[in-house]
């Protein structure tokens, strides 16, 4: 019986997803899978992008665990694709590879001033507050009035953290350095801009209805931003979610804090429609001092015009968060404009000449691009699997297949890997460290501690 010997490169949703499906997959081979992630600890943007305010997605991470826990598939922790392991070694050791990288940093904003101090991408706070150990540890919150540019659920996470009492995350993993930042927020005003309307949201209902229910944070609405055109009374009408959304948006435009004209709370969440950012203006020291941007209106075809007229508001800190975008990995093939690696159906495609390169597969975000909830990667997996079952005649013939061969590789390089009994032990730890505290778990974030607590050194 032939056998797959399959390496895995990111141990986010997509890649434990792939792994489990091709397991349980029916097929006339055997095969052995060894995941390798970049960081000490898997799940990918469950572990830190998922806002820690988001407990339902608890149980996502409840069915990841369940297939590395099977105890079927060899990890290896804080090792670097490209630098610690590179293509020609997977090509020496297994007979194909999926990579499943996802997507870390955010989409460039192409708007003058952009570059501004005070001026960052959602994607860095992010990785802040969810404990990532490559970001810095400290976030510089001093500013009264901040803004956040896009209308997805990224920017209203972004958004809800930043206007949330640091005491009503305490209960959450947020990490302590992250909670003690936020209690000293000066934070009074947080304006979510969007460039459509109401009814063009890329938000869903669920995240939306979440900020209302904020302690001490009135929900500010404008009625300018409710004269719906026919595309919007339609979407409407027909669908469902865009019909909820309204509804909660018409329920805010009934609150005192309506259009900023009164309300009790000491914050205020302020959502701007037909806003399309223009330019951030910046203060004598090069930091943020405004964002001017231009109304927009229906342009009847389904999307938004500019009208000309010109606003400006004044913050002292901006985020924009208009999406992720996927970075290239050494000697893989990367398609600059979208952010993925080219692919036809997970089919790693060569970079010039659009022909299938063999062994080579991908799936999740940096398959198809970073849109879609943790639910898609499963589908995207079950493609991407399919064609590499499928592909038998294809794979590489590795000169060295054995199991012992990569511990040795990353021995002789002096990598730290880590294992599958090396998350348990981090995990573990975490999980007493919340319990003083009645909280779930706090994250350890500096990757060096991650790394020794893991390795048991
Ligand atoms: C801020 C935010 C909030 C979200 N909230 C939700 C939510 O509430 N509910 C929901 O369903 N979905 C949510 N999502 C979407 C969800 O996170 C994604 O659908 C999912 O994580 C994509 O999975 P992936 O495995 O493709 O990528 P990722 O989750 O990004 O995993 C990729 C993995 O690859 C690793 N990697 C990258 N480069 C290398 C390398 N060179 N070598 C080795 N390893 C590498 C990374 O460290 C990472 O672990 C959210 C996304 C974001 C950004």
């Amino acid at each position: 019986m032939t056998k797959l010997r399959l390496a895995i490169v990111g141990a986010g949703p997509a890649g434990i997803y792939a792994a489990d499906i091709l397991l349980k997959t029916e097929r006339s081979f055997d095969v052995s899978i060894d995941l390798f992630e970049h960081l000490p600890a898997p799940y990918g943007l469950v572990r830190y992008g998922v806002a820690p305010d988001h407990p339902r997605i608890k149980g996502v991470v409840t069915a990841l665990r369940g297939v590395l826990d099977r105890g079927d598939i060899r990890i290896f922790g804080n090792v670097h694709f490209g630098e610690d392991i590179t293509l020609d070694d997977l090509k020496k050791h297994y007979n194909a590879v999926i990579f499943s990288t996802g997507a870390v940093r955010d989409a460039d904003l192409d708007i003058p001033g952009i570059d501004a101090g005070e001026s960052y991408g959602a994607a860095d706070f992010v990785s802040w507050y969810d404990g990532h150990p490559d970001v810095p540890r400290t976030w510089p919150l001093t500013a009264e009035h901040v803004g956040m540019i896009g209308n997805g659920n990224v920017a209203l996470d972004a958004a809800r953290v930043l206007a949330k009492h640091a005491d009503d995350l305490l209960s959450t993993e947020i990490p302590n350095n992250v909670y003690e930042i936020l209690k000293e927020s000066p934070v009074t005003d947080v304006h979510v801009f969007g460039r459509r309307g109401p009814a063009q949201v890329k938000f869903t209902p669920l995240e939306l209805r979440e900020l209302g229910e904020l302690n001490d944070v009135d929900m500010v609405v404008y009625d300018e931003d409710f004269d719906y055109d026919e595309a919007s009374k339609e979407a409407i009408a027909t669908n469902k979610q865009v019909k909820v959304i309204d509804r909660v948006l018409q329920k805010w435009r009934e609150l005192p804090s309506a259009n900023n004209a009164g309300g009790t709370a000491s914050r205020r969440m302020h959502l701007h429609f037909w806003a399309r950012p223009v330019e951030v203006k910046k203060d004598a020291d090069g930091n943020v001092a405004a964002l001017v941007y231009e109304r927009t209106k229906a342009d009847g075809a389904g999307g938004v015009e500019g009208t000309g007229e010109m606003r400006e508001i004044p913050l002292g800190q901006l985020y924009r968060a208009i999406g992720y975008f996927g970075s290239p990995l050494k000697d893989v093939p990367f398609d600059a404009r979208h952010g993925v690696i080219p692919n036809h159906e997970g089919k790693v495609l060569q970079e010039d000449s659009n022909e299938i390169l063999p062994g080579v597969y991908a799936t999740g975000w940096i398959k198809r691009g970073p849109v879609g909830l943790i639910g898609h990667t499963k589908s995207d997996a079950m493609e991407t699997v399919t064609h590499l079952v499928n592909d038998q005649a294809s794979w590489w013939q590795p000169e060295d297949p054995s199991a012992e061969a990569i511990p040795a590789l990353l021995e002789s390089r002096n990598v730290k890997w880590t294992d599958l009994a090396g998350w348990h032990r981090l995990d573990q730890h975490e999980v007493a460290l919340g319990e003083p505290q009645g909280r779930e778990r706090v994250k350890v974030v500096p990757r060096d501690e991650m790394v020794k607590i893991s390795r048991g050194e």
